[in-house]
């Protein structure tokens, strides 16, 4: 896919841009504590989706096709089993478009209600639950859903 100029983003979008900007995450800088966390279907906002979809066009080919087509289903003990995010790297145990990850995966571990499991985030963010309902009157679906919803092909090759 061709790198498309982004969209101009509406007014909940921007302050979420802005509001997420704007949060010092240095400390989790190469952390993968979270990472069971990165269970099922995220969904996201269209200027989400459509950020992430540059980010992927912006991959090698080969690196992006290698993570989306990677297993996610994990059984830990016999009928327990977690089905990991689209984005997951299995291999490499960590987000593979994290510079273009959605706000509730920004939230992780900087919200009062999805706390860094290793107490390392110094504080929670006490404004993140007006953000979230701001970001709830935007219209979400997951990234699978939006492709659907935008009539984009469902092969491994159309996610890019
Ligand atoms: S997009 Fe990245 S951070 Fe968010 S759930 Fe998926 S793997 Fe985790
Ligand atoms: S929120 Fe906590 S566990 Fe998650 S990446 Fe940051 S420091 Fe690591």
């Amino acid at each position: 896919m061709d790198e498309q100029p982004e969209k101009s983003l509406n007014p909940v979008e921007q302050r979420i841009r802005g509001y997420t900007q704007k949060i010092d995450m240095s400390v989790c800088n190469g952390c993968d504590e979270c990472g069971l966390r990165c269970s099922g279907d995220i969904e996201m906002s269209e200027s989400e989706f459509e950020a992430i979809r540059r980010f992927l066009s912006l991959q090698k080919p080969e690196e992006a096709a290698r993570v989306l087509n990677q297993r996610k289903e994990v059984e830990f003990t016999e009928g327990w089993r977690v089905r990991y995010c689209l984005f997951r790297d299995m291999e490499k145990n960590n987000c593979f478009v994290y510079p273009a990850r959605s706000l509730v995966c920004r939230l992780f571990g900087y919200a009062r209600w999805l706390p860094c499991p290793i107490e390392k985030v110094p504080v929670a963010l006490d404004d993140a639950v007006e953000i979230m309902q701001a970001y709830s009157r935007l219209e979400r679906k997951t990234f699978e859903g939006w492709m659907k919803a935008k009539g984009i092909g469902e092969g491994p090759g159309d996610r890019v």
